[in-house]
């Protein structure tokens, strides 16, 4: 029996959330949730949205399992999403997009992987004004940070059987900050002989993933980039719906989706379960439960070849509780 910690997030979060405990338990494997409250949900009990025994229960149970939480635009609390990962040292943002048959979209054959570093770059929150018409926002990078978000990226490329890593950086314009991590980048490229190292140039790097993605594998970037890019291959292999994200670190790992709380969908039934279950597809795997985490991969690709079942984002009509409930009668056919 594993025990996780749980939290359902905000907007869609709960309703995902549901889905995705509907399938885990309809694979057969029992977790003992730990369940915690956190981000707006949080803030009427607790008076904060990240109250200290949601890092207690991520501490002692090292695994977690969390829904999208929303982050105020412009003012008002910072990002609980980003004090998770910073708090727990949970360095390492990992998004796989591939290409899932039957969804439609303009590519094929998608197979990317960002890895995203996920503690420093302009998300450190070092910002001020500068008297009353300027503002500042401090963007960090270090060597130790930028080593073992590369070390992680080529360990996976790795354990994964991928063949190339491709750096992206700004490095010709931020030559300190983001030439710093490609000469990080570099140096730990040559303990990898085995496998191909290249790096690009953000902006170039966007275009070339609209035109040419097949040429590309594991992409390791900073923070920023890798929360732009991310999104970006998702939208590749059909939409934020479908991609999942794991959050690791030596000490814990956090699982989520990459998309954020959707607050226009709330409580409509509406949204796509997928990316939070294959966020729990992650988990599984990270908990050794991989025969589970493959029974409900294979359901759910199976469900979305099918297309009957599935929600409007994959032109179907079925409501986020349907899919889920059509998911789990397929486990356990
Ligand atoms: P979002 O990802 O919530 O939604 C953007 C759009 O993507 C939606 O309008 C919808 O069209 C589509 N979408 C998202 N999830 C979907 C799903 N499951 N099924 C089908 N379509 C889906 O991005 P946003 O609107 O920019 O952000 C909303 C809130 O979420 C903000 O407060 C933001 O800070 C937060 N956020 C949280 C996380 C996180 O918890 N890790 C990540 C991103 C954004």
């Amino acid at each position: 029996m594993h025990t996780v910690t749980l939290i359902k997030g905000d907007g869609i979060g709960p309703e995902i959330t549901e889905a995705t405990l509907s399938v885990i338990e309809a694979a057969g494997v029992k977790i003992n949730w730990d369940e915690v409250s956190a981000g707006e949900g949080a803030i009427a009990e607790y008076g904060t949205p990240l109250p200290e025994e949601v890092l207690a229960s991520l501490r002692k149970n090292r695994v977690g399992l969390k829904g999208p939480l929303t982050t105020p635009i412009g003012s008002g609390f910072r990002s609980i999403n980003v004090a998770l990962r910073m708090e727990l040292d949970l360095y390492a943002n990992l998004r796989p997009s591939k290409t899932i048959p039957g969804v439609v979209s303009p590519y094929r054959d998608i197979d990317l992987v960002v890895v995203r570093e996920n503690t420093e770059d302009l998300y450190s929150g070092v910002e001020h004004m500068v008297g009353s018409d300027a503002a500042e926002s401090i963007k960090i990078i270090t060597r130790k940070a930028s080593e073992r978000i590369v070390r992680f990226a080529f360990e996976y490329a790795v354990k994964n059987n991928r063949s190339k890593v491709t750096a992206v950086h700004k490095a010709n314009i931020l030559k300190l900050s983001d030439g710093l991590f490609l000469d990080t980048a570099r140096a730990v490229a040559e303990k990898y002989p085995q496998i191909e190292f290249e790096d690009r140039i953000v902006d170039n790097m966007a275009m070339q993933l609209v035109q040419k993605p097949q040429l590309y594998d594991v992409l390791v970037m900073p923070n920023l980039y890798g929360d732009i890019l991310s999104d970006l291959c998702a939208g590749l292999v059909g939409g934020l719906g479908l991609v999942p994200g794991a959050n690791i670190g030596d000490q814990a790992a956090l699982f989520e989706p990459v998309h954020g709380s959707a607050p226009k969908y709330t409580g409509q039934n509406r949204v796509n379960p997928s990316a939070m279950i294959m966020a729990a597809v992650l988990m599984l795997d990270y908990l050794g439960e991989a025969e589970a985490a493959r029974r409900i991969e294979n359901a759910l690709a199976a469900l979305i070849l099918e297309g009957k079942n599935v929600t409007a984002d994959l032109g179907g009509t079925a409501g986020t509780a349907e899919m889920a409930e059509a998911l789990v009668n397929l486990i356990k056919a």
